[in-house]
């Protein structure tokens, strides 16, 4: 028996290779790995879902690898799937994030108890949960419209590595998930800490007593009572979110963690899980919604909506109902659906649980035109609200969305936002590529479903939405 190392066990398997592990519990399991699945989609093709195939003492098991998926518990052990081989390799183009020395990377865990360690993390970002958008470990970048860029032969394929937060800019404070010493303030570095990246004045990087690497990014301010060899303890301030450094041009927090992998280098985590785990720790009996990662289609194919990722801390989901653009609605964790027109949609799922509690999130959907039609290109948007928490009756709510739509098809930036607030308040603006602000108060306690369409010169719209509830 050994005892967990922080962030659980970690093998790089090839297929058809095996380990044995005893999780604690005096049980020897073997673990073999069966099969690697890396589908494409067929529009851009790219890998969307990719999973593994593991045989545990016998037992065999799908696991999806990454994205919104946290461990599966299979023969009296938790296990979950970091990364595949061909998105490790992709993103290896452009550096050896994963330093993956096998076809997957297999994570496993006792079956109770934290997965991070004696400890959960702090969640990083001081606001709710999905608050605006993500783009998790292994999901193709798509925020600053990253799936619209035409498929360019050997265009490099961005494929996230670490926690990509959404929200409102200069207002999310950042705090730190751990404790350690900060070896990094923007450009300047410790004495021992190699500057492998490129020097940026919005990164802090945090190495813990472990040798785990924090890296905070795209912070529009960074706490200026920091300094470098400082120790920090988890939760202390280390910033404002904003969008500065190679965010794409949309404000989040980067949050990345890296570990040493087993050929004993450092390499990328997947962080979803102890983020998740940071947050219901700090929020506990928590009825999460999850209708990501985003979806991408040609007009016509049939998208497929899934809600399975949602959690319910301590209880167990009901039921799920899909609110869709069309007016129609459907129920189930899965839903399928499809599109007469290119556009980005927002489709809400409403998850309630054994106690009658919901909660909703929304699903982005991409709808691609013909790439040789600049003129149908659509916008894609980002939006965000602050605060996202304990918000009361009469306050005001400070709004922002922001079109991108890249090169060739610029020309389709002006266009005009219709905001809906959800309590029968509506408002028109007209902006181009900066963020169109507007605050709002709502007079009654509940929960409202804020929308905003954006619809561009050449006709085709944008539609994002958001929640906001007030106290
Ligand atoms: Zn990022």
């Amino acid at each position: 028996m050994q005892t967990m190392p922080q962030g659980g066990w970690v093998f790089d398997l090839k297929v058809s290779e095996s380990v044995t592990l005893d999780p604690g519990d005096g049980r020897e399991r073997m673990i073999t790995l069966r099969e690697v699945r890396e589908p494409k989609d067929a529009v851009r093709d790219r890998i969307r879902e990719p999973s593994v195939v593991l045989d545990i003492d016998g037992e065999e098991v799908e696991v999806k690898a990454a994205l919104y998926n946290l461990p599966q518990s299979v023969a009296g052990m938790r296990v979950d799937c970091a990364v595949t081989r061909q998105v490790a390799e992709a993103i290896a183009i452009y550096k050896d994030l994963y330093v993956l020395s096998g076809d997957a990377r297999i994570r496993c865990w006792p079956a109770d108890g934290f997965l991070f360690g004696p400890k959960p993390i702090v969640y990083p970002t001081q606001q709710r949960w999905f608050a605006s958008m993500t783009q998790l470990g292994n999901e193709k970048t798509y925020v600053d419209a990253g799936e619209l860029v035409l498929n360019v032969p050997g265009r490099h394929v961005y494929y996230h590595y670490g926690t990509d937060i959404g929200g409102y800019d200069k207002a999310v404070p950042i705090v730190a998930a751990a404790s350690g010493r900060v070896v990094r303030l923007g450009k300047e570095w410790a004495a021992d800490e190699t500057e492998d990246e490129h020097p940026r004045d919005d990164v802090v990087r945090i190495l813990d007593d472990r040798g785990w690497r924090y890296r905070y990014s795209h912070l529009d301010m960074i706490n200026p009572d920091l300094k470098i060899d400082d120790r920090i303890e988890a939760g202390d301030f280390i910033g404002f979110l904003g969008q500065k450094g190679s965010s794409g041009g949309w404000s989040h927090l980067h949050f990345g963690m890296k570990a040493p992998q087993p050929d004993g280098r450092l390499g990328q985590v997947n962080a979803y899980p102890f983020i998740a785990e940071a947050y219901l720790n700090e929020n506990p009996d928590s009825l999460l919604a999850c209708a990501r990662p985003h979806r991408v289609a040609a007009v016509g194919e049939t998208v497929r909506l899934d809600a399975a990722n949602s959690f319910c801390d301590g209880g167990t989901i009901q039921r799920y109902e899909w609110t869709l653009q069309n007016g129609t609605t459907k129920v189930g964790p899965v839903v399928k659906t499809s599109y007469e027109r290119e556009g980005m949609y927002s489709e809400m799922v409403t998850i309630t649980d054994d106690q009658g509690r919901t909660d909703v999130d929304f699903c982005v959907v991409q709808i691609l035109p013909d790439d040789a039609d600049p003129a149908r290109m659509l916008p894609s948007m980002h939006v965000t609200y602050y605060p996202t928490t304990d918000i009361r009756p009469g306050q005001h709510i400070a709004f922002k969305a922001r079109a991108f739509i890249r090169g060739a098809f610029a020309e389709n930036k002006a266009g005009i936002e219709r905001w809906d607030f959800g309590d029968g308040t509506a408002a028109v603006s007209c902006s181009d590529d900066c963020f169109d602000e507007r605050w709002h108060a709502y007079a009654k306690p509940g929960r409202y479903i804020v929308t905003i369409q954006r619809t561009a010169k050449n006709g085709v719209s944008a539609t994002a939405q958001l929640k906001v509830i007030v106290e």
